[in-house]
């Protein structure tokens, strides 16, 4: 038994190295990427359900590096947020999708909200607003056609800086929604308060609607919740037409999964729209 103790604490400590070792290279080349220029955006489009228009899509970030390959967010993400890089990161971020919403506007696509992730680090930056603002003169995209996206964890540390904010945010003419909704641990009571549009449903919740009725009926509640509340809803996920199914028959509004696209490049993304639209 004191072997095999021995062996098990060996082999722990091999795979904390490992994991250690991971860490500190993913670090050093996150310190690098952006001015390597390493990132790019994944676009994944959000359809109205009742029309089958793609009426938005969310940027997603990828990290294309050299030896790694490509690293998926979860792998970085939290890395960056620790570290602060996230900062930057976001702020390169808010500009690409920016840019190219401005720019797929102005090459006749049709009309998209472009939603954009926001963490926590970013959220607690005093410049927040402005740097928004900044961006959106910058690329000339009109604030209604920009989506923020956030989490509920951003709101629970100072909940009336939250809500100032989200004034300052709504004021400028973007739209806020709350991403992974369900998933978090804060109360509902703030809906009332907040000045959000659109409630999106996690795909932890989604992804069992067919197989699990507790989930179903979840899903159901927080449509009919946001729907009181005259909140839009999206369910991010759906990846069947069973799904697809079920959200409509209880009047989702808008649909973001695999059953339509993953997330992809902009030029695929541009394809797609365009064939969407026309066909
Ligand atoms: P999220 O914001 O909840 O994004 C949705 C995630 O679900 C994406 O993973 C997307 O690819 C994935 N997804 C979409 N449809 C389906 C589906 O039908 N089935 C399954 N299984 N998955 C689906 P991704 O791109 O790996 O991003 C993971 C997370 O990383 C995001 O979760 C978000 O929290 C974070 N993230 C991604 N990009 C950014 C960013 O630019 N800034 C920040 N702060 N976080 C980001
Ligand atoms: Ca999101
Ligand atoms: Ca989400
Ligand atoms: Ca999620």
């Amino acid at each position: 038994a004191k072997k095999l103790g021995r062996n098990c604490y060996q082999f722990f400590e091999d795979s904390m190295n490992e994991e250690a070792q991971e860490r500190l290279r993913i670090e050093s080349a996150l310190r690098n990427a952006l001015v390597r220029q390493e990132f790019v955006l994944h676009y994944q489009p959000q359809l109205d359900l009742a029309t089958g228009a793609i009426v938005g899509v969310e940027a997603l970030l990828r990290w294309q590096h050299p030896e790694l390959g490509m690293v998926a967010p979860q792998r970085f993400i939290g890395l960056a947020e620790e570290t602060g890089l996230i900062v930057p990161i976001g702020a390169w971020v808010m500009r690409t999708a920016c840019a190219q919403a401005q720019a797929w506007r102005a090459a006749g696509l049709p009309p998209l909200r472009m939603a954009v992730n926001l963490s926590a680090r970013q959220f607690a930056q005093p410049d927040l607003v402005q740097s928004i603002a900044a961006v959106l003169a910058e690329t000339g995209l009109p604030p209604a056609c920009l989506e923020l996206e956030l989490t509920e964890s951003l709101f629970v540390d100072d909940v009336a800086r939250a809500v100032a904010l989200l004034h300052e945010l709504k004021n400028l003419g973007v739209a806020l929604s709350i991403d992974d909704f369900g998933t978090g641990y804060s109360s509902l009571s703030y809906l009332r308060t907040f000045p959000i549009d659109v409630l999106k449903i996690d795909r932890t919740f989604v992804g069992q609607i067919d197989g699990d009725s507790d989930q179903a009926a979840i899903v159901v509640s927080i449509i009919a919740l946001a729907h009181n509340l005259q909140l839009k809803v999206i369910a991010e996920g759906v990846e069947t037409a069973e799904q697809l199914a079920f959200l409509r028959a209880h009047e989702c509004d808008q649909v973001q999964g695999y059953y339509f696209s993953r997330p992809v490049p902009a030029e695929e993304f541009a394809a797609l729209a365009q064939a969407t639209a026309s066909g």
